[in-house]
């Protein structure tokens, strides 16, 4: 069993806030773990934390064996544009660019050349279910459609790490279930690790572990 994620004693406080309180567990590489808690309990400090958005007060990140807390802000750009990516809320979409011109922007960063990248991004397209979507602005489409986009984009660079935040937040029921059926396929298929925070019952149930934090610290798996 291979670590991709290993959260060690990691502490953060803003001000007397005790956003995270000694948190330590790991996550196995191929694996979905759900992150649970409620709101204000750490869950969007925590996983900024993993990509180096954010910097603990005490304790280390270990991404496939890198000391993300060791890294400078290089190291913390060269870590979020090879090894982990997001998928946010908000769905975080370019609204000037199509579905597939969001979807290269990862490519674009690494230089890849454009015919490689125009494959990449129609392969990344199709496995979202949004073929036909390619060149549609994100107002043109749905918020389902638009998160699906958002999660090509994430894949586009072959992450180790898929790091998503409440994705299903701002989605109805059906549409949420359709977005984590998605992200579990993409585990599989993409032979991606992936670290969720959710409030979604069905989430819990599509992953293979829950992790809970309470009050800024790990209650139970
Ligand atoms: P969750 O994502 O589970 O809702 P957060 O990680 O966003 O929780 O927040 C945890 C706690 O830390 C909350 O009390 C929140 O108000 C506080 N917090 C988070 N970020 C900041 C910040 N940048 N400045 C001050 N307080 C913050
Ligand atoms: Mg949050």
């Amino acid at each position: 069993m291979t670590s991709m994620l290993g959260i060690q004693g990691l502490s953060k406080s803003y001000g007397d806030v005790h956003a995270l309180r000694d948190i330590s567990f790991d996550v196995e590489a191929g694996t979905m773990v759900a992150l649970v808690g409620r709101s204000g309990s750490g869950k969007t400090t925590l996983l900024n934390m993993v990509g180096g958005l954010d910097s603990p007060d005490t304790g280390t990140v270990l991404v496939d064996g890198t000391d993300v807390t060791g890294l400078n802000e290089a190291g913390r750009s060269r870590l979020r544009r090879d090894t982990v990516s997001y998928v946010f809320q908000t769905f975080g979409l370019v609204p000037v660019l199509t579905a597939a011109e969001n979807v290269g922007i990862p490519l674009r960063m690494r230089r890849t050349p454009r015919e490689e990248r125009e494959q990449r991004v129609a392969t990344l397209l199709d496995l979202v279910g949004l073929a036909g979507h390619a060149q549609q602005r994100p107002d043109e489409l749905s918020g389902g459609q638009q998160q699906r986009v958002a999660i090509a984009r994430a894949l586009a660079s072959s992450p180790r790490l898929l790091v998503a935040d409440e994705p299903t937040g701002q989605l109805d029921a059906e549409t949420g279930l359709s977005v984590m059926a998605l992200l579990r396929g993409v585990v599989e298929s993409e032979g991606v690790t992936a670290l969720i925070s959710t409030h979604d019952p069905v989430m819990m149930r599509l992953a293979d572990r829950v992790v809970r934090i309470s009050d800024g610290r790990v209650a139970a798996e």
